[in-house]
């Protein structure tokens, strides 16, 4: 089987400059449960980084499933679709 790396290679992406995502306040993150962000979004664009008490969104990973949208705890995280152009192109659509 292959893994999940394996996948995405196989995904071609062309990144906007801009995040598409964005943690709206991140405040709200430290008081944050579980985290969920940073397992249910299946490219796993999301992480905490203990240093900084932040989630950083590794953006240019995004899948656009949307998940991140309905599985934030907080209703905390902006979502919009990537400028046409931008974002993922599917090769085996
Ligand atoms: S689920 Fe939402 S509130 Fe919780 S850490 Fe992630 S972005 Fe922050
Ligand atoms: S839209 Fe999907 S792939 Fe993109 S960040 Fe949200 S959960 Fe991850």
């Amino acid at each position: 089987m292959k893994s999940l790396e394996d996948k995405l290679f196989l995904n071609r992406y062309q990144p906007d400059k801009e995040s598409h995502l964005k943690v709206i306040n991140r405040d709200k993150c430290l008081e944050c449960e579980g985290k969920p962000c940073t397992f249910i979004c299946p490219a796993k664009v999301y992480s905490w980084n203990p240093k900084e008490k932040i989630i950083e969104t590794a953006y240019e990973g995004c899948v656009e499933c949307g998940t991140c949208r309905y599985g934030c705890a907080h209703d905390n995280i902006e979502w919009k679709n990537p400028r046409g152009g931008f974002g993922i192109m599917y090769k085996y659509g």
